[in-house]
């Protein structure tokens, strides 16, 4: 599993712009998880065991809110350009 530097989360941080929390309104700065997170799908399709070759993944960055424990997802491909 990757894992940020200091200097991508300082920048992750800086291009999070939640604003207030959905859930508890909480408005300071949200935790970034340092590690990359990945969305996985399963080919529904098909009915057999699922082997590796049948994810799809989805690299994304995860933020928390240090309130509540909302989480937010974004595309590491917006926030990491
Ligand atoms: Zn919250």
């Amino acid at each position: 599993m990757g894992r940020f530097t200091n200097e991508q989360l300082l920048k992750l941080q800086q291009n999070l712009k939640v604003g207030r929390c959905p859930n508890c309104g909480y408005e300071g700065n949200k935790d970034v998880c340092p590690e990359e997170m990945h969305l996985v799908s399963l080919d529904i399709d098909s009915r057999h065991t699922v082997g590796l070759e049948s994810l799809g993944s989805y690299p994304v960055v995860m933020a928390v809110c240090p309130n509540c424990g909302f989480i937010s997802l974004f595309s590491k491909k917006f926030l990491c350009r």
